[in-house]
Formats: C-alpha cells, sequence, structure tokens
C-alpha cells in the first residue's frame, strides 16, 4: 500500500465446494469476502500478491495462471461472476440485447460462425435463463429496476456454462421478494447444471435460504465452517461473532453486535475479534485461534 504498509486482506482462507453446492460467505463489509472473489478471477489490483492456491477439480490452478490464460479460458468460462451492484457494471449506452448477444458471440466459440437471426435466438434464450423478460431486452441499463439488472447480470453470468459461479453480494438494494427470488433462481441454476456457486453475502437471510455450507469470515479470516442446517438451526454457531450475527436478524433477538471490526494493516496480536467478544479473556488478547475442526475460538 502507500507509505510502504502491508496488508493482510485474506489469510489461511481454506474452502471447499462440491459441483451442486452452495456455500455462502457471509461477513460484515470490508472483511475480505470480495477481496477473496477477486483473487478466484486474478481482477486484484496490480500491487496485490496472492499465495497458496485455488485448484479447480481438474487440479487447474486459478492462482498460478497469467492475465491471457484467464481471459481467453476462466472468465465467464470456467469461473463466471455475478457482480455487485450488476446496473454498474453494464454497458449504459448498450441494450441488454447488445450484452447478451456479445457475450454469447465471445464465450460460445460462435464468433463468425452465427448467423444473425442465430445470434439473435441465443441471445433470447439466456435471458430466459435468468427470467430476463423478452419484451425488455432492447433496454438500456438505467431503464431497468434492480431486480431486472440482476436478472441481467445472471443471464449474462451463465452464458458460459461455467462450473464455478461466484455471486457477490447478489441481493444487495433488493427488497425482501426480490432476494428470495434472486436466491431462488441462483440456486436452481446450481443445482439443475451441476455447478458450483460460491455467494457472498452479509445478508444471512439470503444464505440461510440458499446455502448449503456456511463460512463465516471476519477480518480477513475465516473464523467458522459449518454445514448450513447446524449453523442457523441446531446446535447453531459455535464462534461468538457468528452467534452475534445471527443474534442481530430482526426476526431473532434484534441486538447488534457490538463495535467496529478493527482495521485490517492494525489487526492485534491475539483474537481479532477479542475487543467486541464478551467472553474474551487474557489468553484471547495474546493468542490468535487457529481454525480447529471448523472454529477459530479459544472458547468455542
Ligand atoms: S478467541 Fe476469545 S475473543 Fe476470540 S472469539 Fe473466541 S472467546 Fe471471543
Amino acid at each position: 500500500m502507500r507509505g510502504g504498509r502491508y496488508v493482510a486482506a485474506v489469510t489461511d482462507a481454506t474452502l471447499a465446494l462440491a459441483p451442486g453446492e452452495c456455500l455462502a460467505l457471509v461477513g460484515e463489509s470490508g472483511c475480505g469476502k470480495s477481496v477473496l472473489a477477486s483473487a478466484l478471477l486474478g481482477l486484484l489490483p496490480g500491487n496485490a500478491e496472492t499465495a497458496g492456491a485455488a485448484r479447480l477439480a481438474d487440479g487447474t490452478d486459478l492462482l498460478a495462471l497469467d492475465e491471457r490464460t484467464l481471459a481467453r479460458t476462466v472468465r465467464g468460462r470456467r469461473v463466471a461472476l455475478v457482480p455487485q451492484s450488476p446496473a454498474a457494471h453494464l454497458t449504459p449506452v448498450r441494450t441488454i440485447r447488445s450484452h447478451l448477444e456479445e457475450t454469447v458471440r465471445e464465450l460460445t466459440g460462435a464468433a463468425g460462425r452465427k448467423s444473425r437471426a442465430q445470434l439473435r435466438e441465443a441471445a433470447e434464450a439466456a435471458a430466459e435463463r435468468a427470467s430476463f423478460p423478452a419484451t425488455h431486452l432492447d433496454r438500456h441499463p438505467h431503464e431497468l429496476s434492480g431486480g431486472l439488472a440482476q436478472r441481467a447480470a445472471t443471464a449474462l453470468a451463465l452464458i458460459g456454462d461455467a462450473p464455478l459461479l461466484l455471486a457477490d453480494e447478489p441481493t444487495t438494494g433488493l427488497d425482501r421478494d426480490l432476494v428470495d427470488r434472486t436466491v431462488d433462481e441462483l440456486r436452481a441454476h446450481t443445482r439443475e447444471a451441476g455447478r458450483a456457486l460460491l455467494m457472498i453475502t452479509h445478508d444471512l437471510a439470503a444464505a440461510h435460504r440458499i446455502a448449503d455450507t456456511v463460512a463465516v469470515m471476519y477480518a480477513g479470516r475465516i473464523v467458522e465452517t459449518a454445514p448450513a442446517g447446524a449453523f442457523f438451526g441446531a446446535p447453531g454457531p459455535r464462534h461468538p461473532y457468528a452467534r452475534g450475527l445471527l443474534d442481530a436478524l430482526p426476526e431473532r433477538a434484534f441486538a447488534p453486535v457490538r463495535g467496529v471490526p478493527p482495521e485490517l494493516g492494525a489487526l492485534p496480536a491475539g483474537c481479532a475479534f477479542a475487543a467486541r467478544c464478551p467472553r474474551a479473556d487474557s489468553r484471547c488478547r495474546a493468542e490468535r485461534p487457529p481454525l480447529t475442526e471448523g472454529v477459530a475460538c479459544h472458547h468455542a
């Protein structure tokens, strides 16, 4: 960073995701969730460094690929992204049809081979897969509601039939009905096609609806991973931060996690959650708890 500062934005993240499975990566804004997704797609800023491995099923290590390989063989084809704020990712002067046709042309190997009519048909089929209405295909991004922009982004992400789908905060800014519809659609696309879905979200209700597995991130580290049933039901989360996130939900205790997360560039020596944790003791402040049996806490 500027001034020679070094920030560990994500540390020791270990996740596994099978075809047909949805893993929800949850945590407050700024905890490192989106950095992790950007790392998988090779989209980190130029001053970022990565270490470790992120392997697809055939052994391809995403972190070891150069930009050209990522651009030509990975993005959209093997790992697709439903971006945060879809409307901001669409080109404002082009219609949704134009976005879809270009993506079909690029990702399906059809460049030069498809006639105009075939391309049009393929774009319309892509829209239909994400329930994007054909009546809105000739509209520009600013003419769409948040929900329709979300569907357009989902349609674009599904075109390449990538086995891994990353959805970065796909429900931000949507009302509850649209959140439910969006996550149900993402879930269906994952199950039906045997894709894996990594959904990054701070919306625990959406995570509850969609996830098979939950991973909780705090201050750049995964502090708990658990099957969704055990996490949202009994016995519930084991990490105090994860418990606090659930208690903050209006339908539960509606009690916020007090305090704010530490700066990633100035993490304390012990547990990063100690300053906010009701169970913190001197050991917590001195020793960083390792992730053991799915939880990183000295007193889980
Ligand atoms: S290690 Fe200590 S401070 Fe950290 S979450 Fe567990 S109990 Fe709280």
